[in-house]
């Protein structure tokens, strides 16, 4: 029974570090793989390169002549590193990316073969969209979906492929993916915020959003993987009994990474350079064989693309050294899980972070503008920012004392806080005296000097300003961060229109600038206030106090997801362009039938391992001890009993387990089949959240308690301890 487990237990003694290659100095090998600017200065004629400069720094249009030349370009670059496919590389609504390769060789006539890339190719493909979620916005008999390049991010190559970034849209134009909807936001944030930065500065005519992120995730040994059918099937341990020592001594956080760990992440690191993944720290994370890498930030389509090709890389290059990756965001129940922290804020062209104090009273202004927009722009729609990190594997995480809370609100620090509290006490509705005036500017004009002595972290917000930025830290870990970006994009952009309408509205009437731009702000300061949260986001406090606030906490995807196609959020979408109707219905349908099929596999390989693995398991240990008890009572006659206390009292245990389980795995099933009979996306995923997976953890309780019962030798699954403590 057990066999699989222990063939991996052994193999596990027989791994040593893979070697991996010394690649020397980055600087010489980083951004290798990568058709970016250098490579298309030397493989474009200039004009071309001109032209695809300005559309990547301006959105224009590339027609079908600069395209051929690009091809032909990128081909001969893909062709002097031993490329022979290419592939449109795009993100579809199913959270991994996709590709479809065609090769680059044309048969011609005689026999013979050239190697053939043209405009055409680069700038479209028509994958089947058919095999991705469309919503329904797709019936078969249009069935045609297609993938069209953004040259914004560069070609790479993976192995001999060149992978070409693309956005994924129906024929009919509606977006299948994330990035088209990303773009969209960026365009329409960009615009917005030019608009407001002109107020400050008029150098600043275009403004950027940058995203560093934080990948947390876990390695577990490929041969103990295997063994377990759930994470193989499901990404996470459906069973499982706590190990003896869990994090609770927290020596893996500050211990040193084990040496294998080491070496994988050296290999993957250099891949990662040389696609130009600008990968610079890696650390333990808080529990077992945890960790965590994070790049220097980079303008958010490219951090976005950056994420889901590291991801990939990290699965790939984990098989070369005898590892899984684990991207769920609770493959262990009682262990830590895994997050990923979207680090975001806005950059200008003319170098400056927008959400960085400056050192003047008039930079300070600017800061203090944006930072109260987003802050406000959180405030209008908390519960869109629920919805965009909204997930079967993230419902595992959120609130459980880990990760924050599924209420969403906003840290800013105990030193800004009361920035913004003293101008909303200092600024009038009326006109300000001279005296006020300075006074107001010399309190702004104190920021940056309190924030370098700023050093007030809460790790339990789950959206906070660390200084020079707002971390989003509710992120699921195998989240395409495409979705919060879309989210707080759109979010600020919305309210920095608003925010320039409602200071030209002031000024119109008379107030000078700098007046109006302080009385709007103690508005959105005052009207946003129960955002505002500083405390403990873990403690049971925060439930009480935020549901005096009128602030959401909604524990469940199906639930959350209902944001997405409230009235307000239909208003922001398409008010800014960034979905139609149609493509927000689609979506919603799409992520609550993503949830849906998440529970359904994990029911049925809950039902399979249940009644398959640990059941028989169950049954062959009882026989033994039932073997034990008759031998004694043959041996000892009557007095039996007295020698048989244990082995009697485990044989009915573990036979009142085994029919809770069979009792509850087939309550189950009735419970499954019943949801599978609701037509309507929305309820059927409540049907499964609500019925369905309160079974989950009910069939986990009796199994974990059977594998303290039956002998170790017999268990079929590796345990714990087993995943968790090797190196
Ligand atoms: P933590 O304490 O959460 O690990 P760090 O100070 O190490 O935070 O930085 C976390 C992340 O913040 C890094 O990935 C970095 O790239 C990102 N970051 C720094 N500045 C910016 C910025 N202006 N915009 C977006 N991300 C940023
Ligand atoms: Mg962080």
């Amino acid at each position: 029974m057990a066999i699989l487990r222990f063939k991996a237990l052994e193999e596990l003694h027989t791994r040593t570090p893979v070697v991996v290659e010394n690649l020397g100095k980055v600087s010489g090998f980083y951004g290798e793989n990568v058709f970016n600017r250098d490579r298309m200065r030397e493989y474009l004629q200039e004009d071309v390169f001109e032209k695809v400069m300005a559309a990547v720094e301006q959105g224009t249009q590339l027609d079908r002549k600069i395209a051929d030349s690009v091809a032909t370009g990128m081909k001969a670059w893909a062709l002097s590193k031993g490329v022979s496919h290419y592939t449109h590389w795009f993100q579809p609504l199913t959270g991994t990316t996709a590709e479809k390769h065609d090769g680059f060789f044309m048969p011609v006539e005689n026999g013979r073969a050239i190697e053939a890339f043209e405009g055409k190719q680069l700038i479209q493909q028509e994958p089947d969209a058919s095999s991705f979620p469309n919503g329904g916005i797709r019936n078969t008999f249009e069935a045609r979906g297609y993938s069209a390049w953004d040259p914004s991010s560069p070609a790479f190559i993976i192995g001999a492929t060149l992978c070409i970034p693309t956005i994924f849209i129906s024929y009919t134009g509606e977006a299948l993916d994330y990035k088209s909807p990303l773009l969209k936001t960026l365009t329409a944030l960009d615009k917005a915020a030019a608009d407001v930065g002109q107020y400050f500065d008029k150098n600043i005519t275009k403004v950027t959003a940058t995203l560093g992120w934080e990948q947390e995730y876990f390695l577990v040994d490929e041969a103990l993987y295997n063994a377990r059918p759930d994470l193989v099937l499901t990404g996470r341990t459906v069973f499982g009994h706590s190990p003896a020592k869990g994090q609770q001594l927290e020596d893996h956080y500050f211990g040193s990474i084990p040496e294998r760990a080491m070496s994988f992440m050296r290999d993957f690191e250099n891949e990662s350079l040389r696609l130009g993944i600008p990968v610079r720290t890696r650390h333990n994370e808080v529990a077992p064989n945890q960790f965590e890498c994070a790049p220097v930030f980079e303008e958010a389509n490219i951090a976005v693309d950056h994420n889901l090709l590291l991801m990939d890389l990290m699965e790939k290059i984990a098989r070369k050294h005898n590892f899984r990756v684990l991207f769920h965001e609770k493959p262990y129940a009682g262990v830590n899980g895994s997050g990923k922290h979207n680090n975001w804020s806005m950059g200008t062209n003319t170098g400056k972070n927008l959400l960085s104090p400056g050192n003047t009273p008039k930079t300070n202004l600017q800061f203090l503008t944006f930072f109260v927009n987003t802050i406000k722009a959180v405030y209008e729609h908390d519960d869109l920012f629920r919805a965009s990190i909204a997930s079967a594997g993230n419902d595992h995480r959120l609130g459980a004392n880990e990760a924050p809370p599924a209420i969403i609100s906003v840290f800013l620090g105990s030193q800004l806080s009361v920035v913004l509290d003293e101008l909303v006490s200092k600024v009038k509705a009326g006109k300000l005296s001279p005296e006020e005036k300075t006074n107001l500017k010399l309190n702004i004009g104190k920021i940056p000097e309190i924030l370098l002595d700023n050093t007030d972290r809460n790790r339990t917000s789950p959206f906070a300003f660390t200084g020079n930025k707002f971390e989003f830290r509710a992120v699921g870990s195998s989240a395409n961060c495409a979705q919060a970006m879309i989210t707080i994009n759109s979010a600020v952009t919305a309210q920095l229109i608003e925010f320039k309408q409602d200071v030209d509205a002031l000024i119109s009437k008379g107030d000078k600038k700098d007046d109006a731009i302080l009385k709007v702000l103690k508005k959105y300061i005052e009207v946003s206030a129960r955002i505002r949260f500083e405390g403990n986001g873990y403690g049971d406090e925060w439930v009480v106090e935020a549901e005096k606030r009128g602030l959401k906490n909604i524990k469940t995807t199906p639930l959350a997801l209902d944001a997405l196609v409230s009235k307000k959020t239909s208003a922001l979408w398409t008010s800014l362009g960034i979905f139609n109707e149609r493509e927000i219905h689609a979506r919603h349908d799409i992520y609550l039938e993503n949830y849906t099929k998440k529970v359904q596999i994990e029911g049925r390989v809950i039902g399979d391992l249940a009644l398959n693995h640990i059941i028989p398991t169950a049954f062959e240990y009882q026989s033994k001890l039932i073997t034990n008890v008759t031998g004694l009572k043959e041996l000892y006659g009557a007095d039996y009993k007295k020698l048989a206390v244990v082995q009697l009292s485990t044989i009915e245990q573990i036979s009142e387990h085994i029919s809770k389980i069979s009792s509850k795995v087939n309550a189950m099933t009735e419970a499954r089949k019943k949801a599978n009979g609701l037509s309507d996306a929305r309820k059927q995923a409540i049907e499964y959240c609500d019925k369905v997976v309160p079974y989950f953890d009910e069939i986990r309780y009796e199994v974990d308690k059977l594998e303290l019962l039956v002998s170790d030798e017999a268990w079929p699954l590796p345990k714990y301890r087993e995943m968790l403590f090797h190196r």
